[in-house]
């Protein structure tokens, strides 16, 4: 798939950023007065809520849409919104909103993505799709094909962070990885981080913002308010236009890359010893596994079970203690240890019942299938 940047411009980052509701005429173009103050690309505000919960605010519909044409009128910014299914599209093309978002609750649903995307068929507008809430890539991947076989091409995605369930400093963890990977594989693909979903609160925008720049995203999406607490949705997550230009100024911007010999040469020698490092861990792996596959043998024998969970306790502690004093961080070592443990009781699996190991499906089947 080729892409195109959701329209031209010269300067990185993209910057959207707007209400997560328009509530009020006065609170939108308020908004937009002062967001345009501080330079932004494209005026967000959501006309129809996804809510978790009924009772919610849930959009103001289409009597907001004649408040985006005046701030299309009054600023000059472009303008968009979330759409949810055909008829949103439809209202939205007919009130001129210049660019379209998928939200993550729509992203999940491959029937409203592909009504969206036969609704958009014929037209030239731009889209930005969100990941979907849960962390499945070929799903998030799915949406922009379904876009891009309707012959849109002016197309970006969103990263807005992941559900979870249990405690994290974030309101939807980001889980990085995914973006870069789709990075990896669409290179023309624009891809934004919409900070404000992925933290929830106020007080780690910044430090996010400043993460998502490290990672080559394209632009960021944020939610600004003229009195953020006082907002119908999302109020802990908001911040005012001169908050928002304050983190603007405190941001830093680094290039990818930099023809500097100095550092070129530099580089190549670390990532040099990186791939020495790399092989020599694989190398000690494999040594990892030759042994387990001993003790699997030995385990046949004396017919004792595979998984040992005491045993397994007891590693994890002691390389955690290990880990704490070498800088590595607990969830790593545990993600560590689990990946392979793992791989070792699969090769135990193997040796203690040869046929039927094969036949299990592996833990990957369950995302590159469907
Ligand atoms: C929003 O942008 O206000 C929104 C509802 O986002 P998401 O789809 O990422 O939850
Ligand atoms: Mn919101």
């Amino acid at each position: 798939m080729t892409f195109e940047t959701i329209f031209p411009r010269e300067k990185r980052p993209l910057l959207i950023a707007g209400p997560c509701s328009a509530e009020t005429e006065e609170q939108v173009l308020a908004t937009a007065r002062g967001l345009k103050a501080q330079g932004i690309d494209l005026f967000r505000a959501g006309i129809w809520k996804p809510r978790t919960r009924p009772g919610a605010f849930e959009g103001i519909g289409v009597p907001g849409l004649p408040w985006l044409r005046r701030v299309k009128e009054e600023t000059g910014l472009r303008v968009t919104t979330e759409v949810a299914n055909a008829q949103h599209v439809y209202e939205c093309l007919k009130y001129g909103v210049d660019v379209l978002w998928i939200g993550a609750r729509t992203t999940v649903n491959p029937f409203s993505v592909q009504e969206i995307a036969d609704a958009l068929a014929g037209t030239d507008i731009p889209v930005m799709v969100k990941n979907p809430v849960n962390p499945d890539y070929k799903l998030w991947v799915g949406a922009l094909e379904r876009l891009h076989k309707a012959g849109l091409r002016r197309i970006a995605a969103v990263h807005r962070g992941f559900s979870s369930y249990g405690d994290s400093i974030y309101r939807n963890v980001p889980r990085w990885q995914m973006a870069i990977d789709l990075m990896q594989e669409f290179p023309g693909l624009e891809v934004i981080c919409d900070i404000s979903h992925i933290c929830g609160r106020r007080d780690i925008l910044t430090e996010t913002a400043q993460k998502a720049f490290d990672l080559n995203f394209d632009g960021l999406m944020v939610e600004v308010h003229p009195t953020p607490d006082q907002a119908w949705s999302d109020a802990a997550q908001q911040i005012t236009a001169e908050q928002f230009g304050d983190m603007l100024r405190k941001l830093v911007l680094r290039p990818t890359t930099t023809d500097d010999p100095d550092f070129l040469v530099q580089i190549e020698n670390y990532r040099g010893e990186l791939d020495d490092l790399d092989e020599e861990i694989i190398h000690l792996i494999a040594r990892r596994m030759m042994l387990v596959r001993e003790i699997g043998a030995v385990k046949k024998a004396k017919n004792v079970a595979v998984l040992q969970p005491e045993r397994f306790r007891a590693l994890r502690e002691a390389l955690r203690r290990r880990g704490d004093k070498s800088e590595l961080s607990p969830e790593f070592i545990t993600l560590f240890l689990e990946a392979i443990h793992q791989e070792s009781i699969n090769q135990q699996e193997r040796i203690m019942n040869p046929g039927a190991a094969e036949k299990r499906l592996p833990a990957s089947f369950l995302w590159e299938n469907d």
